[in-house]
């Protein structure tokens, strides 16, 4: 049984209004549990929209979402999905607001009514899996962290609730090169050592092709491809005689930039045909 299981999901903004608009088209796909994937599209192709699925923000207009077998429409499994899947939303740094880190991020735990030495274990579990010293920095204030301190802090407050599905819009947004790198890795390596499923939207293929082991493609509310990035570049390139066969805002965004009779990317430089 696959974790997640989107079976013919429509999303539909503003239903039966003059201004009403489908943002998922009959999208269909699965993430096996300890998969890592990228969900990459357009802005505008509806990656938000996706994610706010899984935990149940958003209920389908039509279709199915199961994680771990069960709809997450059925009410009586609510809080229960929200254990299971962390969401951390875009510059979910905005969203720090105790006065040390160690509240911050002990913010979950506590939420769960878990005792004080569980509390105190994941505070320290957490800041570690995003790389943070947990002496140097527990009684810092949030605000007086760097940008990339700061995002690090919020991601690892949803790691306190140790979810077995982490779902990032777009982590990395507004970090340094560097900073971003070294946040994917720690990612990497939680899905590696914990097997927690990992999805994690961008704008930037390019950043993450090289560890993730599947890319979910959407193109105007629909999904326009599932597979490996190797499979993703090979499809649209190793084709005899095909010319490009994605829209140009979209090749863009992929990173898919031909230099001389290669198509070359960071990670993967495959051979046209
Ligand atoms: P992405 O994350 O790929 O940029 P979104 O999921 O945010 O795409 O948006 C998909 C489409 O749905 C867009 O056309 C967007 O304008 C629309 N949309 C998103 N959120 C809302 C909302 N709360 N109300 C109305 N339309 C929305």
């Amino acid at each position: 049984m696959s974790i997640i299981e989107f079976c013919s999901v429509d999303q539909i903004y503003h239903a039966g209004t003059s201004i009403q608009k489908k943002s998922l088209s009959a999208v269909s796909f699965n993430v096996e549990q300890g998969e890592m994937v990228a969900v990459v599209g357009a802005t505008g192709s509806g990656k938000s929209t996706l994610v706010q699925h899984i935990n149940g923000i958003l209920l389908p207009y039509k279709g199915q979402v199961l994680v771990k077998g069960v709809a997450t429409s059925e009410k009586k499994h609510r809080r229960s999905l929200w254990r299971m899947v962390g969401l951390v939303f875009q510059y979910p740094e905005n969203q720090l607001f105790e006065d040390t880190v160690y509240k911050d991020v002990a913010f979950g735990p506590r939420n769960l009514k878990l005792p004080n030495t569980e509390v105190d274990r994941r505070v320290r579990y957490a800041l570690k899996k995003v790389g943070l010293d947990y002496e140097f920095i527990k009684d810092e204030s949030p605000l007086n962290l760097s940008g990339g301190q700061k995002r690090r802090v919020a991601v690892a407050g949803v790691l306190a609730i140790e979810p077995e599905i982490l779902v990032l819009d777009e982590p990395t947004a507004g970090l340094e090169p560097r900073v971003a790198i070294d946040l994917l890795r720690h990612l990497k390596e939680l899905q590696l050592e914990n097997n927690t499923t990992v999805l994690i939207v961008t704008h930037n293929l390019k950043e993450v092709a090289s560890m993730v082991d599947r890319v979910l493609v959407l193109h105007q509310a629909k999904v326009l491809f599932s597979g490996t990035p190797r499979e993703l570049y090979s499809r649209y390139y190793n084709l005899p005689g095909s010319g490009l066969a994605l829209p140009p805002a979209l090749e863009l965004m992929l990173g898919l930039e031909k230099r001389g009779k290669k198509v070359r990317t960071d990670v993967l430089t495959i051979d046209e045909a």
